[in-house]
């Protein structure tokens, strides 16, 4: 999953939106430089960490890990539904 965009090193080439399949950048109005705007969205892909040409984007080798249905009720913080059972 993408961790940052090293802001020192970004030059505002675009290039990461143009190779992201998931669509997570956008471009800050105000100031034109990009942001990670949609992270949950980042499917670890690894495109804008090489095509970078500034070397501004660390991607990380894991994708967040999300809650499995079967998991509910169980240390998951997502509750069982009433009259269900903590299995
Ligand atoms: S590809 Fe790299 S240098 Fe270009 S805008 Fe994205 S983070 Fe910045
Ligand atoms: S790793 Fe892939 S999916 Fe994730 S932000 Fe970069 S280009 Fe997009």
């Amino acid at each position: 999953m993408i961790e940052r965009i090293d802001y020192d090193k970004c030059d505002q080439c675009g290039y990461c939106l143009e190779v992201c399949p998931s669509d997570v950048f956008r471009r800050e109005p105000g100031s034109g430089r990009f942001y990670i705007a949609y992270l949950d969205d980042c499917q670890t892909c690894f495109n804008c960490e090489l095509e970078c040409p500034e070397g501004a984007i660390r991607v990380g080798p894991f994708r967040k890990e999300r809650p499995q249905a079967w998991d509910c009720g169980r240390g998951s913080g997502f509750p069982l539904p009433a009259g269900r059972g903590s299995g």
